[in-house]
């Protein structure tokens, strides 16, 4: 146990991210890494723009693990998932062994939710939430193909549809990343059902007239859309799965993906009694309510928020290196739109939290939608942009906080 020092918990963008900012400032601190992955490097966003690109797991590899040890100059401990943390010792019980921290930073993202489903192939259901969820999925929807490209050769007199080579893909959930999957899954020509309760796409993001753009931009690549409808069942067929869904209607599908949200991964944090929400909750430097203790990333609520996007977690990486290297400083976000790859229909939105208060004003609409969400002190403090709109959403954040223009 010679290890002390800063011990970061999780391999993924935001555990990453604020070891390299902290190299940028301090060379020296002894810096160990744990995963209970592979410790590789990639950009989880491609997750869901990759197979129309043709790119396989190992082609989403930024950095081997190993090569990022030795930039970082840290020592890493792959494969070795954390139980515990004993914050009286400030040590952790890992399955390779004790581990001793100075000071301690969760990086240990967010888990993928499971809407209970009933059937014989409820646990058939696929989520990707990460580099090796991606390699199964993708190896399902190619053996898939591989099969049928055989049956087409075996059978080359006799007619087979093109449409039989596709796999079909049944998306649970037509929020943000489901419309990204669908987008893609469809563009690398699959046929995708999206399945949703809400009303239209992103809807927890997006108000009506900003989401009903996807519809039919989507639905030209070959999206079927139920929305106001959810899967009760997953049951197997003789070929794939029958779903059923809560308005009775069934579906025949290769596939299942489920797309309905992630869950900040808290337990550990609340096995060794710090306090959580929704997240680890955090303040402004990203300590915990133990000082030795920090979280950032999608495991983590900084005062009272859980950002599970790429441009928060840099921010806050960012922050948190220069408290670690001994200069206290908080984290201000600025405003942050998130881009959704839709190439269908390319969508940037600044979210709004669920209880804002305000309205949505339409600003524009030919080829998309320009919208600004207008506060009760009449600034704009959020907006989505669609289509055309889509490029100016730097231009927008500039706006952001500023009063609304009359309409
Ligand atoms: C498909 C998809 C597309 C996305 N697209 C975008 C986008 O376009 N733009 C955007 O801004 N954001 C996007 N996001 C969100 C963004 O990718 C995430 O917010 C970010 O990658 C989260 O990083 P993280 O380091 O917090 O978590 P993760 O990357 O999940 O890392 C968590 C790490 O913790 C490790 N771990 C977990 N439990 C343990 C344990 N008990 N012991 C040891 N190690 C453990 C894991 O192995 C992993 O290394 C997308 C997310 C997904 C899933």
């Amino acid at each position: 146990m010679d290890n002390k020092g800063i011990v970061v918990l999780g391999s993924g963008l935001a555990g990453y991210s604020v070891i390299r900012e902290l190299r940028k400032l301090d060379r020296d601190i002894p810096v160990t890494l744990v995963t209970r992955d592979s410790g590789d490097y990639y950009s989880k966003p491609m997750l869901s723009n990759a197979l129309a690109q043709g790119k396989d797991a190992a082609g989403l590899v930024l950095t081997r693990a190993a090569d990022m040890a030795a930039q970082l100059g840290i020592k890493l401990l792959v494969d070795t998932e954390v139980h515990a943390i004993d914050r009286a010792n400030k040590r952790l019980d890992t399955t390779s062994g004790a581990l001793e921290y100075d000071r301690l930073v969760i990086a240990l993202g967010a888990d993928p939710i499971r809407i209970p489903v009933q059937g014989d192939a409820a646990d058939a259901v696929l989520s990707v939430n990460d580099i090796a969820d991606y390699a199964r999925f993708r190896g399902l929807l190619g053996n898939k193909n591989t099969v049928r490209a055989e049956l087409v050769e075996a059978h080359s007199n006799e007619h087979i549809s093109t449409g039989s080579m596709r796999t079909e893909v049944a998306i649970m959930g037509g929020g943000l990343i489901g419309c990204e999957f669908a987008n893609d899954l469809a563009a690398a020509g699959h046929a995708v059902s999206v399945i949703d309760p809400g009303p239209w796409p992103i809807a927890s993001l997006m108000p009506e007239q900003a989401g009903q753009q996807l519809l039919a931009p989507l639905a030209a690549l070959g999206v079927d859309w139920r929305f106001g409808t959810s899967v009760s069942r997953v049951d197997r067929a003789a070929s794939g799965y029958l779903l059923t869904l809560a308005d009775g209607a069934q579906l025949q599908t290769d596939l299942v993906l489920s797309a309905v949200g992630l869950r900040p991964r808290i337990a550990l944090a609340q096995q060794a009694g710090l306090a959580v929400n929704r997240g680890i909750k955090v303040d402004a430097h990203l300590r915990s309510s133990d000082a030795a203790i920090f979280a950032l990333g999608d495991c983590a609520e900084i005062d009272g928020k859980v950002q599970p996007f790429v441009l928060p977690i840099m921010h806050a990486a960012r922050a948190l290196a220069k408290t670690l290297a001994g200069e206290e400083t908080p984290v201000v976000f600025p405003a942050m739109p998130v881009v959704v790859k839709t190439p269908a229909h390319p969508v940037a939105v600044l979210p709004v939290a669920r209880d804002a208060v305000g309205t949505w004003q339409l600003r524009s609409n030919s080829d998309g939608v320009k919208m600004e969400f207008i506060d009760a002190e009449q600034c704009i403090s959020g907006f989505v942009l669609t289509g055309r709109y889509a490029a100016e959403r730097n231009e927008m954040s500039k706006q952001v906080g500023q009063r609304a223009l009359p309409v």
